[in-house]
């Protein structure tokens, strides 16, 4: 009896999620060709803070964590005048690391495990059933768009869903050489912008600034938070500037025939809750287990339920960062009932379930909120 060939996928986009996918698929038995127009190791304006079940996917996608550097967090501070409100994970912990180093690591282990890289090549169309790109046209029996953000793929697929949000929001990050401070992602909170610092390294510290309305260049977002600019003043710039926006990209769904959105590419709303990585993680390995059963259906109820909940959390927050008398309240608040914050941290982290918070702690939330 003859073996079948194994089924063939190609990858559109060769950045974190697109690299997770292929390992995910060659893990199941497919053949897979990641393109990407770009050269290894890909940088790109992130916060760069893993959150502790993204650093769980990295694991059992073979990522080896023992030599992979970066810098552990155990939780996060949020900072708003003089309210400081702090939680920790209730389990495992959070990485923080250079985009170029998890890149470089995802590169690697994707090539161990025999996916086909061709870097320098763009896809530059797609017919519905095959991609046209810088290098000829490819076909495959599965193609997967994980080209980011302002995915292209999603466009000319015709998946493009609502654009912006009422408020435009873009992020710009620097990396400082200062030894990270303390072993929690901190969030500075000002009207209209808010500064990320995640640690990186052993001496290495990395700011983003995220601005709402017209963007901010990252020297006036920096001025909004004085006390993180004294602290940053005499440690030197270790990176150039990277720019991203504007953010909030929807797709009217994530597959059509035998092509499915992936990562930011499928949606992306905004970097508010720190998260991205880890969900692009999960639902790559949805999306695997999907093209391995031979019906992306599946991956479209797989990401629905996926994303549920961290969207919504990130409507709140947008909510409370549109109205800054919200948004002090919210922080005052998890300040002064830090196990609340603990609970809520636990439910974004997917160790808890959301039911956890019960009615007695959302209403206990909901009346910090009003006394605040
Ligand atoms: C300011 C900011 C801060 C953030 N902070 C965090 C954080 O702290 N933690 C976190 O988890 N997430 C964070 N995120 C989100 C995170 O960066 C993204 O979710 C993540 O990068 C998505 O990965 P991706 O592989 O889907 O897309 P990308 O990383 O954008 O990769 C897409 C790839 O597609 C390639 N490509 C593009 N066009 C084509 C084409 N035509 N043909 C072939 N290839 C193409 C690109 O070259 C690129 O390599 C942040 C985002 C922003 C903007």
């Amino acid at each position: 009896m003859m073996n079948r060939a194994p089924e063939r996928v190609l990858i559109v986009g060769g950045g974190p999620i697109g690299l997770a996918t292929g390992i995910a698929l060659r893990a199941r038995g497919l053949s897979v060709r990641v393109i990407d127009p770009r050269t290894p190791p890909i940088d790109k304006a992130c916060g760069e803070g893993i959150m502790p079940d993204g650093v769980g996917w990295l694991g059992r996608f073979g990522v080896d964590l023992t030599t992979i550097g970066g810098a552990r967090f155990r939780g996060i501070r949020y900072l708003d005048g003089d309210d400081v409100a702090e939680a920790r994970f209730p389990e495992g912990h959070g990485l923080g690391m250079r985009r170029t180093t998890l890149h470089r690591a995802l590169v690697e282990r994707a090539a161990d495990t025999g996916v086909q890289l061709d870097w320098g090549v763009r896809a530059v169309g797609f017919t519905g059933s095959e991609v046209e790109t810088s290098a000829g046209c490819a076909s495959a029996d599965w193609i997967v768009a994980a080209d980011g953000l302002g995915s292209r793929m999603r466009r000319w697929a015709g998946l493009e869903g609502a654009r912006a949000s009422r408020q435009r929001r873009t992020g710009v990050r620097r990396h400082f050489r200062i030894a990270p401070w303390t072993d929690l992602v901190e969030v500075y909170w000002s009207d209209d912008c808010e500064a990320y610092v995640t640690p990186v390294g052993a001496e290495e510290t990395g700011v983003a600034v995220l601005s709402s309305g017209s963007a901010l260049g990252f020297e006036a977002g920096l001025a909004r938070f004085p006390a993180l600019e004294r602290r940053l003043l005499s440690a030197p710039v270790a990176s150039t500037d990277r720019g991203a926006g504007p953010l909030w990209r929807k797709s009217l769904r994530v597959q059509t025939g035998k092509l499915a959105l992936v990562g930011d590419a499928a949606g992306y709303l905004d970097a508010i809750t720190g998260e991205g990585l880890a969900l692009g993680f999960h639902e790559a390995d949805a999306l695997a287990d999907a093209i391995a059963a031979g019906d992306l259906r599946l991956y479209e109820r797989a990401f629905r339920k996926l994303v549920a909940l961290p969207f919504a959390l990130i409507r709140l927050l947008l909510f409370a960062e549109r109205h800054p008398s919200v948004r002090r309240r919210v922080v005052r608040t998890l300040a002064r009932d830090p196990e609340i914050f603990a609970r809520l941290l636990a439910i974004h982290t997917r160790d808890r379930p959301p039911r956890s918070l019960g009615v007695g702690g959302t209403l206990r939330f909901v009346r910090g909120i009003v006394r605040a």
